[in-house]
């Protein structure tokens, strides 16, 4: 299977860490020109962009917070300004504000609700008039989550959006298909970042047990499917891909 991204622009979005860097370095290493967008961690995400120029490759940093219609715009742009054309876009940025519906501010609904699913729309809305423009084709992919297909105590607005997700990728993927353009949504189970650092050995333990794998997945085993998504994978669209090592939540 060629995994050549050779003359390709792919947009990662929250590619400052964990899955999204894993991504960006896996794009790059197949040749694909690269934007890493973060909204906070400006450092780690010009730290990505040295690696990639460490390996021979071309990236760009561009600072936005995929909640904002707008600025999602200006990232799009300063891509198209940059690369002169844009192929994929990976939206993989998101947060957790766990808690039990009954404790659950609206303010931690709202926000996993705007960076999750709103962002996913506003990277898709904003791209499409260029990606059409090109008439050469396209590559979406986005991340969700199992949990936005088994749902999970105390995160439903994570579910709420990852779930939300994959049903915006198939039905994207249905409007988008005449134009060669595929739209796929990866589903991670339990994967070893700064986002599931932060739960307790209990917690752990507990999903562990779950897994028929036995360990929790690294961001690069995530980062594999999503390149064959982005690069190979024609005939491939409108599809959840688990990589979860058949966790059942
Ligand atoms: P992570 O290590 O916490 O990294 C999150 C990334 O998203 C960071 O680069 C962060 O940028 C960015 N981000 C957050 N809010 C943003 C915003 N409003 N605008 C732009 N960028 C934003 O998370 P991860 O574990 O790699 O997760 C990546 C994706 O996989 C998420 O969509 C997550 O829901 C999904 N996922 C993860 C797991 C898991 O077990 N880790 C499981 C299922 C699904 P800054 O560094 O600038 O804050």
């Amino acid at each position: 299977m060629i995994m050549d991204l050779s003359g390709k622009t792919a947009i990662v979005t929250g590619a400052s860490r964990g899955i999204g860097r894993a991504t960006a370095l896996s794009l790059a290493r197949s040749g694909a020109f690269v934007v890493i967008n973060y909204s906070s961690s400006k450092a780690a995400a010009e730290e990505v962009k040295r690696e990639i120029e460490g390996m021979g490759g071309s990236a760009l940093v561009v600072g936005a917070d995929v909640s904002d219609y707008g600025q999602c715009e200006k990232l799009i742009m300063s891509a198209i300004d940059h690369f002169k054309r844009i192929d994929i876009l990976v939206n993989n940025a998101g947060i957790t504000r766990d808690n039990l519906l009954a404790r659950m501010k609206a303010e931690e609904w709202q926000s996993v609700i705007d960076t999750n699913l709103n962002g996913v729309y506003n990277c898709c809305r904003a791209v499409l008039r260029p990606l059409l423009k090109q008439k050469s084709g396209g590559r979406i992919i986005n991340i969700a989550s199992v949990a936005g297909i088994h749902g999970n105590s105390g995160q439903a607005n994570y579910a709420a959006a990852k779930g939300g997700v994959i049903a915006f990728s198939k039905s994207l993927a249905k409007e988008l298909g005449s134009r060669n353009i595929t739209v796929n949504a990866v589903a991670p189970g339990f994967i070893e970042t700064e986002m599931t650092a932060v739960l307790s050995d209990d917690v752990k333990d507990r999903v562990l047990s779950h897994i028929a794998l036995g360990r929790l997945g690294r961001p690069e085993e995530v980062a594999e499917v999503v390149l064959f998504l982005a690069a190979s994978a024609n005939y491939v669209t409108g599809q959840v891909i688990s990589v979860d090592g058949n966790l059942s939540m």
